[in-house]
């Protein structure tokens, strides 16, 4: 069904409840997807509040369907979480993310960093930080310029293994973010001891900033915890300008969403940013 209103996609979206078969074909697809080449990356702008300048981009995976045209993750990731082919995806996208950097480092373009999606079945794979640490070496990135996003509730799967991970990606020099930030039931004591550096408010409570009088509560004290733990803090799902101003009066380092772009081919980035002195 095309769902309308508040999560607007472009894309069309295959009924994933449907039937066995479907199912099957979907799976069968996805299998195929990887190998002919028909995964691609689009890229969001995050833009520096107080400057108004492209502080990066995040990385979204899309899915060009030979039938069904441009599908959204939302139709693909959990089933390829659940056919345990989300690593393979996860490792293309980071590798293609390392390429891109490198292309618009060459092309005049300077993009300080790029975030990418883990899944949870990476976080818990002993081979995360040596694949990690190839891409960087062969596509020659420089560590400081990556990013990997983890939502809160992967972490917490598995605590003691998800700390070492990410140990050893922060002793790699990339930086890590907390995805959907206030949406999972993580102790803020835990959070503390994590090596992270940023924290993504998630949409949902950016979505709320305009709305009631008390409306930005959340927000505002995820951006106070942020700075108390030292973190830089991203807010996701910026649609409207009211949502921007009270980020901006509030501290917030970050913005994403689409008041400032959406998710977008590289080439296009170049064009809306290619112009003006990113940094
Ligand atoms: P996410 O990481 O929370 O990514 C943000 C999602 O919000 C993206 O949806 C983005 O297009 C959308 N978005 C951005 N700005 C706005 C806005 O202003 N308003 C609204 N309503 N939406 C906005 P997308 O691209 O469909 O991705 C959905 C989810 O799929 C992502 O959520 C992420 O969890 C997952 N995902 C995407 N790429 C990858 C990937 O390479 N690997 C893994 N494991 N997951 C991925
Ligand atoms: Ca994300
Ligand atoms: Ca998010
Ligand atoms: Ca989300």
């Amino acid at each position: 069904a095309k769902e309308m209103g508040r999560n607007t996609y472009q894309y069309y979206e295959p009924d994933l409840t449907a039937s066995a078969f479907d199912r099957l074909r979907l799976e069968n697809d996805l299998r195929a997807a990887v190998r002919r080449g028909e995964l691609l990356v689009h890229y969001q702008p995050q833009i520096q509040l107080s400057t108004g300048r492209l502080a990066g981009v995040e990385a979204l995976v899309r899915w060009q369907h030979p039938e069904q045209g441009l599908l959204a993750p939302g139709c693909f990731i959990s089933v390829a979480e659940e056919m345990g082919i989300i690593d393979e995806i996860g490792v293309w996208v980071l590798r293609a993310a390392c390429v891109q950097m490198m292309d618009w480092d060459a092309s005049g373009l300077s993009v300080p960093r790029v975030a990418v999606n883990l899944s949870a079945q990476q976080l818990g794979r002993d081979s995360l930080v040596g694949q990690v640490s190839d891409i960087l070496e062969e596509t020659g990135l420089a560590p400081a310029r990556l990013e990997l996003e983890l939502t809160e509730s992967m972490i917490m799967q598995r605590a003691d293994r998800a700390i070492d991970a990410l140990r050893g990606l922060r002793a790699l020099g990339i930086a890590i973010a907390v995805d959907d930030f206030g949406t999972g039931y993580s102790s803020l004591g835990y959070i503390r001891q994590l090596p992270l550096n940023r924290l993504k408010i998630d949409a949902s409570f950016v979505q709320d900033l305009d709305a009631a009088e008390d409306g930005g509560m959340i927000a505002r004290a995820i951006i106070g915890l942020g700075k108390s733990l030292g973190l830089e803090v991203i807010a996701e799902g910026v649609e409207r300008e009211a949502q921007n101003a009270f980020l901006r009066r509030e501290g917030c380092d970050i913005g994403q969403g689409y008041l400032y772009g959406r998710p977008m081919p590289a080439a296009d980035l170049c064009a809306s940013w290619g112009s003006s002195p990113a940094g």
